[in-house]
């Protein structure tokens, strides 16, 4: 019985939980609150992975670089173009979600005794101030995700600079990131039964008109992505890397197939780096340092989900958002999707320091982990491209690309 819970895969489970959630909560009506709890349960554990997912992923992600001399020049280069199209992928999801206005309909009111922290009202000094940890321990124990991702991000430099003497703790930290990337596939299989009880306490509390804007919740993060895709990488495939595009989609697909099919940067790694090297023609060095940074770091489809959703919450629960509030979503949406593992789900995760960084509830979240793995195919298949991108973009500005072999990427 067991077994065959499990050979069911996690995303038709949820599917179905999801289903069944808006039908239970129809037939419980308000009584749909005395299960609430399960939903919560689920809440909490995805915040339990938050501290030590963001500080092993990205102190590993640094350190699979290697040498700091490389991490200098490549890096740089790749750093500027995983930073600047996560901006641009967190502003046009912003952008789409302030035109379309998915959660408009949906006036909730804050649920009473929601332990929600105030909208950030400091200013940018002081902001910048409190990114640097006073004391990292304490920061983690805070849950201060941003002070806590400076941290992780100096100390990963700080093993790179440590050479020989440094790299017992880059094995354990990378042993870290693999430990967190299965403690996150265990809590995600607790997403059908918080899904079941999250929705039924919606749809019982609120109805059916408050499902509703998951449709175009749905439809936006799809049009969202396909922008990215269809304009975004385009652009600096033929102003940064002067290669023609066609040939690089018809070199990309297999990483695409499997990144849509299973969600997960990770598992489709071995493929993106394939069809990077082989495919495209980029150098192994180049490839495998660019791929593989970008599958831990560098997450476009995921930056722009999670602008759209902040917005969503927002506009759902009525809060208004300051200029001040926007910066934070930009600031927080890219670190998250830089902390975010290139596991299914991990975007779910990282939607929690978001909604936190503007005070939007985290049930919003509620919301959005019913239709999570259908979101998650089509942004997993964004960040995958991406890497893809910003690799043949590298490759070719350190004429590190082989261009008759991108050229003849169809006959692969
Ligand atoms: N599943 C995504 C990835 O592996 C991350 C996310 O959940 O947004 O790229």
């Amino acid at each position: 019985m067991f077994r065959s819970w499990f050979r069911i895969p996690l995303w038709k489970r949820v599917l179905v939980a999801l289903a069944l959630g808006v039908v239970a909560g129809i037939a419980l009506g308000e009584d749909a609150q005395s299960i609430k709890w399960i939903g919560d349960l689920f809440i909490r554990a995805i915040k339990m992975l938050v501290v030590p997912l963001i500080f092993f992923s990205l102190v590993s992600g640094i350190t699979a670089v290697g040498d700091v001399g490389r991490l200098g020049k490549v890096g740089g280069k790749a750093m500027l173009l995983f930073m600047t199209t996560a901006i641009v992928a967190v502003s046009l999801g912003m952008g789409l979600s302030a035109l379309v206005q998915p959660g408009t309909g949906l006036t909730i009111a804050l649920p009473a005794g929601t332990d929600v922290p105030p909208p950030p009202d400091q200013s940018l000094v002081a902001m910048i101030i409190s990114l640097v940890p006073e004391n990292p321990i304490m920061a983690m124990a805070q849950g201060a995700i941003l002070p806590v991702i400076v941290f992780a991000v100096l100390f990963g430099v700080a093993i790179l600079v440590s050479g020989k003497d440094g790299a017992p703790i880059a094995r354990a930290m990378n042993s870290g990131s693999v430990v967190m990337q299965n403690m996150t596939i265990f809590v995600m299989e607790l997403t059908p039964f918080g899904v079941f009880a999250l929705i039924a306490w919606v749809a019982g509390t609120f109805g059916f008109d408050a499902l509703l804007p998951l449709g175009k919740l749905v439809a936006l993060n799809y049009v969202g992505c396909g922008l990215i895709l269809l304009v975004v990488y385009p652009l600096i495939l033929r102003f940064i890397a002067r290669l023609p595009v066609r040939d690089f989609y018809r070199g990309i697909v297999d990483a695409q197939a499997v990144a849509f099919s299973t969600a997960s940067s990770n598992a489709a790694l071995p493929v993106t780096l394939r069809c990077v090297e082989r495919n495209l023609g980029v150098s192994n060095s180049i490839a495998s340092f660019t791929v593989a940074l970008g599958a831990t770091i560098n997450m476009n489809g995921t930056a722009m989900y999670l602008g759209v959703i902040a917005l969503f919450g927002a506009q759902a629960y009525g809060i208004e958002l300051t200029w001040m509030s926007y910066v934070m979503i930009a600031l927080t949406a890219t670190l998250g999707a830089i902390g975010a593992a290139g596991v299914p789900g991990s975007g779910l995760v990282m939607m929690s320091l978001v909604l936190t960084s503007i005070g939007v509830p985290l049930e919003t979240i509620a919301f959005v982990a019913g239709i999570n793995h259908l979101l998650d195919m089509m942004r997993t298949m964004t960040n995958v491209t991406g890497d893809a991108t910003v690799a043949v973009a590298v490759g070719r500005m350190a004429g590190e690309i082989d261009v008759a072999e991108y050229r003849s990427a169809d006959d692969v």
